[in-house]
């Protein structure tokens, strides 16, 4: 990610933390700078690795409560995925994610027909939806080549 890109979805953190009434302290802003750096759907013990290269005192614990408050006020999302450990998305905007049955890989990918399939209605189950992404499962590019190989 490039400067720009990087200084614009900081700008945009610090607009979303003030709209949700949360404090953008030195240490969420240290973990949202490290959700940016990391920007593959980071767990919250890479995110700590990397927040904790930058300043040792920062403890996993604080790294965990701070992503689950950005995640609260939507400044970041959680990835959904069958995983052990939750993965965060540092995108917001609506996007669909290709999964790695293999490595866990999660890749991003953007496309019309898939933001535009209907919300089913599940009222009948007591749930409300407030946001529909496609999770599509395979095997990466990566270890399709592993395979090929061995
Ligand atoms: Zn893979
Ligand atoms: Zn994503």
């Amino acid at each position: 990610m490039d400067r720009q890109t990087k200084q614009r979805r900081i700008e945009t953190y610090r607009r979303r933390c003030r709209e949700g009434g949360l404090p953008l302290t030195e240490q969420r802003m240290a973990v949202l700078e490290a959700m940016l750096d990391l920007d593959d759907h980071p767990t919250a013990d890479r995110v700590h690795d990397v927040v904790a290269r930058r300043d040792s005192r920062v403890s996993r614990a604080t790294v965990y409560r701070a992503l689950e408050s950005l995640a609260r006020i939507g400044v970041i999302t959680k990835a959904c995925h069958p995983g052990k450990a939750v993965r965060y998305d540092s995108r917001t905007e609506t996007h669909h994610h290709l999964v790695c049955l293999r490595c866990d890989a999660i890749i991003d990918v953007t496309d019309d027909r898939l933001d535009a399939l209907p919300v089913p209605d599940t009222s009948s189950y007591g749930f409300v939806v407030s946001d529909l992404r496609v999770q599509l499962r395979g095997v990466c590019r990566r270890c399709r080549e592993l395979e090929e190989t061995s």
